[in-house]
C-alpha cells in the first residue's frame, strides 16, 4: 500500500484503500490510502487556520505561488499524461492536449487575478465614499470529476486558491492518481501545508466533505450527485457552485460544406470517448443535406482508431468506467425499439489485442426523435443519435426541448443565421461553426439541469469571492 495522500494530515488515513485500475488493461495499477470519511472534519479545520494566514498575504505573493505550481506542470507535463492515461484510459495525444492546455488556463487566472480583487470606489458625495472590496469565501470543498481531471480541476482550485480561499480536493475515484499529483505540486510549488488538502475516496468520502464545516462547496458531476449536494447544504446556505452535465446538440444547417461540418461534429461526438461535459449528444441536420451528412459523418467516425491509449494514433480507448456499458446498451436498444436505425457500432466489442477492458464502438443512429432516452438522458460515451429536421425554428424547438442547458452549436456559412438560432438556445455557451470547446476566456455555465454558478473567466475568479461593502463616512 503506498502513502496517504500529500498533505493529508498524519493519521486521517484509514486502512481502507482505493485500487486503481488501468481500464485498458483491467490491472491494478496502484492501491492508495482512502481518508477515512471520520478523518475529513480533521483536514477542514487545519484548513481554516490555514487559510486565515494565506488571505492575508498579498495576492503578488500567492500569484507567486501559483506561477510556480503552472511551471512544475508544465515541467511534468509528459508523465503527468501519461498518468491520465493510465488511470483514465484517455488517448495519449488528448492527456497530453488537457496538460498543455490547462497551463493557457493558470495563465488566465494569474493575470487576472489581482484585477478582480481589486478595491472599487463606486461613489462619494462628498461625506461618505462607497466601495466594494472582495474577499474569500473560506475553506472551500472541490469535489470533482475523472473524464478532464486537470480542466474542472484547474477552472476550481487555481482561481479558489489565488485569491486567498483553502482548498479540500476530493478527486474522482477514477482521477486519484492526478489528484494526488496535483497535491505533489501544490507541496513543491511552495504552498503552505493545509491550503490544498487532496481527499480521496468515493461517494461516502465526497458526502462527509460536504458535511464537513466548509465555507462554500464546488462540485463537477452528475445531476444526481450534484443535486443531492445542492440539497444537503441548502439549510446551511453556503455558496454551492454546480458544473452538472449535458445533452448537448448541434444544429447542421443546409447551407454548410458537408464534410467539414462532419468531420468537426464527429470529433464533438466522440473526441474522449464522448466523455465530455460538452460533447455533442443529440445531431439535427437539415432534411436537406441530410442523407449526405450521414454518409460523411459515417465516415469520419469510421476513421477513427480505437486502440491502446498509450499509442499516439489512438484516438478512442476503453470506456473508463466499465458499468457505464450498461447504459449505452440500453440506450441504443431503446432507440431501435423507438424506430432509430444503428448505422455504425451498437455495443461493446472485444477489447484491442493484448488489451482488457471495456469498449464500446463509436456508434451513430440515425431516424432518432427527442422521444427516445439517446436524445434525451446523457449518455456520456460514443453514442449518438442524429435527426432530421425542416428547417432553423424546427431544430431550436428540438434543440430547446431538454432538461439540460449546457451548449448548443449550430453549423451554418450565415453568421445571421446563426446569430438567430444561437439568441434562441437556452443553453450557456453557443458555438458557430464549433462545438465541444471551452475558453479560459468565457464563463462556463450550465442552466437547468447542467448546473448553478459558473467557472473560467474573470467572473469565474470573483465566483471564489464574497463583497463586502465600505460605507465610509469622514467625520
Ligand atoms: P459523479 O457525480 O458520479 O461523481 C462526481 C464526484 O462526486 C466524484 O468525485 C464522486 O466521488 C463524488 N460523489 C459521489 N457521490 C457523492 C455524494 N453523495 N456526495 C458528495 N460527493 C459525491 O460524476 P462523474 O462520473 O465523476 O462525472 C461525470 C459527470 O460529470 C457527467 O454528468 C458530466 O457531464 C459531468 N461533468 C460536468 C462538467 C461541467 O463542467 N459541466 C465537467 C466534467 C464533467
Amino acid at each position: 500500500m503506498t502513502a496517504g495522500p500529500p498533505g493529508s494530515p498524519p493519521g486521517s488515513a484509514s486502512p481502507d484503500v482505493l485500487e486503481v485500475r488501468n481500464p485498458a488493461t483491467g490491472e491494478v495499477i496502484d492501491t492508495v490510502a482512502a481518508t477515512a470519511p471520520t478523518g475529513v472534519a480533521a483536514v477542514v479545520e487545519r484548513a481554516r487556520t490555514a487559510q486565515h494566514h494565506w488571505a492575508a498575504l498579498g495576492v503578488d505573493d500567492r500569484l507567486g505561488v501559483v506561477a510556480r505550481f503552472r511551471e512544475l506542470v508544465a515541467a511534468e507535463a509528459a508523465e503527468l499524461a501519461g498518468v491520465l492515461t493510465a488511470e483514465t484510459g484517455k488517448p495519449i495525444t488528448q492527456a497530453e492536449a488537457e496538460l498543455s492546455a490547462v497551463l493557457g488556463r493558470i495563465d488566465f487566472f494569474v493575470g487576472h487575478t489581482a484585477g478582480v480583487l481589486a478595491e472599487q470606489a463606486v461613489g462619494d458625495d462628498g461625506t461618505t465614499e462607497e466601495r466594494i472590496a472582495r474577499e474569500p469565501l473560506g475553506v472551500v470543498a472541490n469535489i470533482s470529476a475523472w473524464n478532464y481531471p486537470w480542466f474542472v480541476g484547474t477552472n476550481v482550485f487555481v482561481p479558489a486558491l489565488a485569491v486567498g480561499n483553502a482548498v479540500a480536493y476530493k478527486p474522482s475515484e477514477y482521477a486519484t492518481l492526478t489528484g494526488m499529483a496535483m497535491g505533489r505540486l501544490w507541496d513543491a510549488a511552495g504552498l503552505p501545508a493545509g491550503l490544498f488538502t487532496v481527499v480521496t475516496g468515493g461517494g461516502d468520502t465526497g458526502a462527509a466533505l460536504v458535511d464537513a464545516a466548509v465555507d462554500a462547496v464546488a462540485f463537477t458531476g452528475s445531476y444526481a450527485t450534484g443535486r443531492r449536494i445542492a440539497e444537503t447544504v441548502a439549510s446551511r446556505m453556503l455558496p454551492v457552485q454546480l458544473e452538472l452535465g449535458g445533452k448537448d446538440p448541434v444544429y447542421v444547417a443546409d447551407d454548410v460544406d458537408v464534410a467539414t461540418a462532419a468531420a468537426a461534429v464527429a470529433d464533438g461526438a466522440f473526441y474522449n470517448n464522448g466523455q465530455s461535459c460538452c460533447s455533442v449528444e443529440r445531431i439535427y441536420v437539415h432534411e436537406r443535406i441530410h442523407d449526405e451528412f450521414v454518409e460523411a459523418f459515417i465516415a469520419a467516425v469510421g476513421a477513427m482508431t480505437m486502440g491502446d491509449p498509450t499509442d499516439p494514433d489512438t484516438y478512442l480507448g476503453p470506456l473508463t468506467r466499465p458499468q457505464h456499458a450498461a447504459l449505452l446498451t440500453n440506450q441504443v436498444a431503446d432507440a431501435v425499439a423507438g424506430g432509430a436505425t444503428v448505422r455504425t457500432g451498437g455495443g461493446v466489442v472485444d477489447p484491442p489485442a493484448g488489451l482488457a477492458g471495456v469498449w464500446f464502438a463509436p456508434t451513430v443512429l440515425t431516424g432518432a426523435h427527442n422521444g427516445l432516452a439517446i436524445m434525451r438522458d446523457e449518455s456520456f460515451g460514443p453514442v449518438i443519435g442524429i435527426a432530421p429536421v425542416a428547417g432553423d425554428d424546427e431544430a431550436l424547438v428540438a434543440m430547446n426541448d431538454t432538461e439540460f442547458g449546457l451548449t448548443a452549436g449550430v453549423f451554418t456559412t450565415s453568421e445571421e443565421r446563426a446569430r438567430r438560432v444561437l439568441a434562441g438556445v437556452d443553453a450557456g455557451s453557443a458555438y458557430w461553426n464549433c462545438c465541444d470547446r471551452v475558453s479560459p476566456r468565457l464563463p462556463w455555465s450550465g442552466r437547468r439541469n447542467s448546473g448553478m454558478g459558473l467557472t473560467l473567466s474573470t467572473e469565474g475568479i470573483t465566483a471564489f469571492t464574497r463583497p463586502k461593502a465600505y460605507h465610509l463616512r469622514r467625520g
